[in-house]
Parts: C-alpha cells; sequence; structure tokens
C-alpha cells in the first residue's frame, strides 16, 4: 500500500472573474523510504499541491488518502487527526509557535504525538544544524533557521511521510548537506520525503523527481 496517493487533484483560485487553475489533475504515490523531489519554476503550483497533500487545504476535485485513508472533504478533525498520526508538514511560512523557544515547539510536537524524547530532541536540533539555537524564538531567527526549525518540528514525530516546501531555501550548502543526511537516514528508516526545490544538490539526492509546471506533472 502506498504511504500516500493522490488521484486527480485540481484547485482553482478565483478573484473576480479572474481564475487560476493551480492544479489541473495531479495524481501521485509515495511509498516507504522514497525520497522525491518536487520540481518547477515559481507559481508552478508546488505549494498549493503540498497544502492539498497534507489535508491543509481542500482540493476542488479529486483526493488525497493518506495510509489507504480519504483525507479530501472529511471534516477538519479528522483531516488533522490524519495528518497528526502519519504527516509531517513544513510550509514557506507559519511553522512555529512564536511563543515557545526553538526546542519548545519542538517538544509541542513530540509531546502531541505522545512521545516525548529528549535525546531526539537533541539529535534533531543538531542534525538541522541549531543546537546554538535551541532557546532562540522564531522572531530571532534567520528565514533559514526558522526553515530548519520547521523541519525539526515537522519531524519531531517521526512521521511516515514528510511533505516540505522549499526546506533550504536560505541555507549555506554545508548546512543544506547536513540536512540531507538527515533527511536520508529518515528514508532508510522506511519513510518517505516530498521536498519540494529549486536546490539542484537536494534533488540530485532523490529516487525520483516530479516536474510540475502550469499546475501539470511533466515527465522530468
Ligand atoms: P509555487 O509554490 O510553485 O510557487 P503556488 O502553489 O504558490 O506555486 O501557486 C500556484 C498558482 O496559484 C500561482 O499562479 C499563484 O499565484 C496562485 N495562488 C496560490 N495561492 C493563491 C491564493 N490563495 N489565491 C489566489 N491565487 C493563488
Ligand atoms: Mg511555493
Amino acid at each position: 500500500m502506498p504511504l500516500l496517493t493522490a488521484v486527480e487533484l485540481y484547485r482553482f483560485y478565483h478573484r473576480g472573474d479572474d481564475e487560476t487553475a493551480a492544479l489541473r489533475g495531479i495524481s501521485l504515490q509515495m511509498r516507504a523510504g522514497e525520497f522525491v523531489a518536487l520540481l518547477g519554476p515559481s507559481g508552478s503550483g508546488k505549494s498549493t499541491l503540498l497544502a492539498c497533500l497534507a489535508g491543509l487545504d481542500e482540493p476542488d476535485g479529486g483526493y488525497v488518502e493518506v495510509m489507504g485513508r480519504r483525507m479530501s472533504r472529511r471534516p477538519e478533525a479528522v483531516r488533522a487527526a490524519l495528518r497528526a498520526r502519519h504527516l509531517g508538514v513544513l510550509m514557506q511560512s507559519a511553522n512555529l509557535f512564536e511563543h515557545l523557544t526553538v526546542e519548545g515547539n519542538v517538544r509541542l510536537q513530540m509531546s502531541l504525538a505522545g512521545q516525548v524524547d529528549r535525546r531526539g530532541i537533541e539529535l534533531l536540533l543538531e542534525g538541522m544544524g541549531l543546537t546554538d539555537r535551541r532557546l532562540a524564538r522564531p522572531s530571532q531567527l534567520s528565514g533559514g533557521e526558522a526553515a530548519r526549525a520547521g523541519l525539526a518540528v515537522a519531524l519531531a514525530a517521526n512521521p511516515q511521510v514528510l511533505l516540505a516546501d522549499e526546506p533550504t531555501a536560505e541555507v549555506d550548502s554545508a548546512t543544506e548537506a547536513r540536512i540531507l543526511r538527515h533527511l536520508a537516514d529518515h528514508c532508510h528508516a522506511g519513510r518517505a520525503i516530498l521536498v519540494a526545490t529549486h536546490s539542484q544538490a537536494l534533488a540530485s539526492h532523490a529516487d525520483r523527481l516530479l516536474v510540475i509546471r502550469d499546475g501539470r506533472l511533466i515527465d522530468a
């Protein structure tokens, strides 16, 4: 069974009489152990796709299944429960609670999943190169640090599927390499990762590339 399945996803945005077809019939599957990179120019639909896969947005057509269970067009509580149990999500912003430190954010996510583990928090922050910033608040972080902190939160509950939107957009290449090692370990443990990225380094480590253009997947 695939960990995550999307069937014929459509998403339209309307502003006045203007219609943007952000997703135009996207189908995909994520299997255990896969590291998949989602590539495409700005505005091609990457963030919309990840939000629909995460159940944070609802597709206008098609559906998403997580671990064989339908997520789309289910009540918010059902979507949230599926997300909490199986998915780790990093969006492009708003991933952190402002009143908590970096470590506090990671700890909260672990406790929501019922598995607080001090050593696990240390390893995660180390893997993201954030040990020195663990007591910082989100407003004190650079863009790259905030993305890495969001990634630590997304990974905190050891999710079956990680969905990450441009996690390394603002980090140096040494830090990116460190994050890549951490993500590779996550996949080797039988988890799956889908990362939207512009990074060649990240894409070159992927098992599979998905290329999106104008809301459609095209051949890589
Ligand atoms: P990417 O992440 O690849 O840059 P997005 O998924 O953010 O692309 O956007 C895909 C298309 O949908 C773009 O044309 C964008 O302008 C449009 N779009 C995204 N979000 C909204 C929104 N909330 N309202 C209207 N249009 C949107
Ligand atoms: Mg985007």
